[in-house]
Parts: C-alpha cells; sequence; structure tokens
C-alpha cells in the first residue's frame, strides 16, 4: 500500500515503552499505517527526511485560555496574585466579541503548533458577547487543527461575592442551553475527530451549585468530559470553608465531579487523601508548571500524583498567568520543577514527555491521540534545536529534547498535513491575522489606535 507521507530518517519515540533509533513513519488517510526500522521503507507519494532528528507525537495541550494572549505581559497587574491578576484583566476581557476571539486563537493555534502541540483544548470562561466558542471552532477548522473546546460559564460576579464583573457573568439557563447547542453542533465523539466539547464551569467559587451539578448531568447524558479548575489557590479553601462548609475537593465530590470524565486543572493543594480519593474516582490532572511557577504559589507534584495512580497532562495555561504557549517549554519546566522538588532520581525526560502526550491524551479522554502506534492519529512533530544548543549531546536524544535546547518544531504534522515546515508555520493568513491582532489588543488594553 503506498502512504500518502512518509517520514525517514528519524529517532522516533513512538510511545511510552517503544522507541525506534534510526526508523520512519508511514501515514495515509491522517493516521499512522505503520512504523519501521530503516529496512523496508514502504513507497510513498511524499517523503520528508527527518535527517536524524526526533520525532514524537505531537503535544497535548491540556490546559489553556487562548483568549488572553490579547493581555499578554498587561503592566498594570503582572506583580499580582492570582486573583489580583483576575480582578484586574476581567473589565479588559469584557470587551471580548467574536472577531478577537477568532483572531486570539487563530494567534494561539499558530504558537501551539511551533511549540509541537498538535492538539489542544480551550477553556473559553468570558462570554460578554455569544457565539465566542463558535469562532474559535471557525479558525480551528481554517487551520486544521484538531481542537477540544470547552464551554466555560461564570454566574457569580463581584455582586455576589465572585471576582469578576457583571458584564462577563452569565445567567444559569442561557449557560446550559448554549452547552447543550455546541455540544449538538461542533462535537464529534468519532475516533479521529478534530471537534470536540467538554463542559467547564470555570471554579468553583464562580459559578452556582446548579451549574456544577447540571453540568455533571448533562455529561452523563451526552457522554462528554467535565473540565474545571480545582485547589489552584489557597484563596479558593478560605472561600470554600465559608461559602460551602468544605474543602474545594470535597465539594467538587458533592456536586457529582468525582467521575472519570472529569480532568481539573492545577490540583496544587489537596490534602492527600483528597489525591487518592479523586484518583481512584478516575479524574486526571492538567499541571501547568511555567503558571505555576509564574504565580509562585505552588505546583502540583507530578510523578507524586502518577504514584498514586491519579493521569497527569500538560497545560500552558493563559496570559493571567503566564504569556507562553509552547508545550515544549511546559515539558522541560515540569522535568525541571519534577526533580527541583523530590531530587534527581524522581523523574527523567521520558516522564515529563509522556506526561506531555499520553498524559495529556488521559486527560481529554482521548485513545488514539499522544502516541504513535499503527491506528494513532497522524500528529506529529520533528523537533528542531539550533546545532550550538546540540553539540556533544550524541547518546540520548529523548534527554537532549528536554535538557538542551530551546526546541521548537521543525516540522508539525497534524491529521497528516505538515502545518509547520522547516520551522515556520503553513498558515497563508497568518501575518493578517497578527495584524488585526494587534488592533483588537489595543482595543481592550485602552491603548491609542
Ligand atoms: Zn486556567
Amino acid at each position: 500500500m503506498t502512504a500518502d507521507l512518509l517520514v525517514h530518517d528519524a529517532y522516533i519515540y513512538v510511545d511510552r515503552d517503544w522507541e525506534i533509533p534510526s526508523g520512519w513513519i508511514a501515514i495515509k488517510d491522517g493516521r499512522v499505517l505503520a512504523v519501521g526500522d530503516s529496512t523496508n521503507e514502504p513507497e510513498a507519494k511524499r517523503r520528508i527526511s527527518a535527517n536524524g532528528r526526533l520525532v514524537t507525537p505531537g503535544l497535548i495541550n491540556c490546559h489553556h485560555h487562548m483568549y488572553q494572549n490579547l493581555t499578554r505581559s498587561f503592566r498594570p497587574v503582572t506583580n499580582g496574585t492570582l486573583f489580583e491578576w483576575l480582578t484586574g484583566l476581567y473589565p479588559l476581557w469584557a470587551e471580548l466579541d467574536a472577531d478577537s476571539v477568532y483572531l486570539s486563537t487563530y494567534v494561539a493555534i499558530a504558537e501551539l503548533l511551533l511549540g509541537g502541540c498538535t492538539t489542544s483544548m480551550d477553556h473559553m470562561y468570558v462570554h460578554p458577547k455569544p457565539f465566542l466558542i463558535d469562532a474559535q471552532f471557525k479558525a480551528a477548522n481554517e487551520i486544521g487543527y484538531r481542537f477540544y473546546a470547552t464551554r466555560g460559564s461564570m454566574t457569580r460576579s463581584v455582586e455576589d461575592g465572585g471576582l469578576p464583573p457583571a458584564s462577563v457573568v452569565q445567567s444559569e439557563d442561557v449557560i446550559l442551553e448554549d452547552s447543550v447547542r455546541l455540544v449538538e453542533k461542533f462535537h464529534d465523539a468519532a475516533p479521529g475527530a478534530m471537534n470536540r466539547v467538554a463542559l467547564a464551569p470555570c471554579s468553583l467559587f464562580s459559578v452556582t451549585e446548579r451549574i456544577m451539578m447540571e453540568s455533571a448531568r448533562l455529561a452523563e447524558k451526552h457522554d462528554l468530559r467535565l473540565h474545571t479548575h480545582l485547589a489552584e489557590d489557597p484563596e479558593e479553601d478560605v472561600y470554600c470553608q465559608e461559602v460551602y462548609g468544605c474543602t474545594p475537593v470535597e465539594y467538587f465530590e458533592r456536586v457529582g465531579w468525582a467521575t472519570p470524565r472529569s480532568w481539573v486543572a492545577h490540583f496544587i493543594y489537596p490534602k492527600p487523601e483528597e489525591i487518592s480519593r479523586l484518583a481512584h474516582a478516575g479524574v486526571c490532572t492538567a499541571q501547568c508548571p511555567c503558571s505555576n511557577m509564574m504565580i509562585g504559589g505552588g505546583s502540583a507534584d507530578l510523578m507524586g500524583l502518577r504514584a498514586k495512580g491519579m493521569p497527569v497532562g500538560l497545560g500552558c495555561d493563559g496570559s493571567a498567568s503566564t504569556d507562553s504557549a509552547s508545550l515544549w517549554l511546559e515539558a522541560r519546566t515540569a522535568l525541571l520543577l519534577g526533580r527541583y522538588k523530590n531530587g534527581p532520581h524522581s523523574m527523567s525526560a521520558r516522564d515529563a514527555l509522556d506526561a506531555a502526550t499520553r498524559g495529556g491524551a488521559a486527560c481529554l479522554g482521548w485513545e488514539e491521540i499522544g502516541h504513535l502506534r499503527p491506528g494513532a492519529c497522524a500528529d506529529l512533530v520533528i523537533w528542531q534545536m539550533s546545532e550550538v544548543s546540540l553539540a556533544g549531546a550524541l547518546s540520548d536524544p529523548v534527554e537532549a529534547l528536554l535538557r538542551c535546547g530551546p526546541a521548537t518544531a521543525g516540522t508539525t504534522i497534524v491529521n497528516g498535513v505538515p502545518l509547520v515546515e522547516n520551522g515556520l508555520p503553513n498558515l497563508p493568513n497568518l501575518n493578517d491575522v497578527l495584524k488585526e491582532h494587534m488592533k483588537q489588543a489595543r482595543r481592550i488594553q485602552r491603548l491609542n489606535p
């Protein structure tokens, strides 16, 4: 059988327990057809040489807020705590509309592709105008990106004891109706889907109990995944004790979210027995190493969570906490953080890469991404690094990927299509999008045009 595309002369990290030091990977119809060593290369319509470089599955981003790239490094709030950042930025985000969300999603995906990320979720929880997630799907589909939208929501404004202004929160009925609308319009449960939708109330302190419970019920009814921020900040503990009379995790359990459908962002401050309980329930965690370190408020213990049976993926998070969206950087930082915390024997580059691939796939509940076994989605990266950075790194390309650097994607393939080649995005509209993004960012940051 003739493949559509053959990537050859590669060191292939196929999966956590399978590496091919000198091999090829054949792609057909958006799937991995076969992998092999340098003998018996199949015929292919197109061949791309990796020139001996490392090829891995595309990395998976399981926590992000793409719209926030419109307010990166916003000077008035850069030295705030998480809650200070959020309250400083919410009034700006109240200016979001479909155009700015389309542009920010387009730019976010371009950035993710350059950092080797082939599937991303997005947690879009600010809805000052309708149809913002529709605009995100427009951008993702134009690019040909594998996109997992999550319908975020907030109901509690400052008047109700929450953080955001009234202009960015919505009523319960509007949220629930729009959730069903988006699922019916975009969610594709089929293997190899390009569009999926999950339900994602912003956090325990920003929505009502009814939204949490109804989201869990809708997820059961439509077979969806659930996502939220959990145990991110000590102030959340104080809030939950005051309002609900329990810890954030106890409340999470009370509203019916401790199920294998759920993955949570951060999970920094649970009690040890709470980790065990959620791990046992099948909940996954998205660690966001750069965001955690930028906030300076602690981070989940990735290997510790895994030791308790909880799958952990990685996320780059949004610009309320960090301003870069490279999953390579998140994987390297996860490695640094793990070793800094628990010593040099605690974590290897392969552990970090596994979190960025299989861990992310577990968070998203997506079996056919995060590895390159035959039948997997044809989402992969040929990594590039300067010759200077790689000089002398001869014995272990997987360790070198995260120890040396910076690394970026030389080639990023999504669904069998190269979207980055020679280190450059294959996105003909990108320059125009960047110009418009600048205009929208200036408008939202209230800078002179
Ligand atoms: Zn977040």
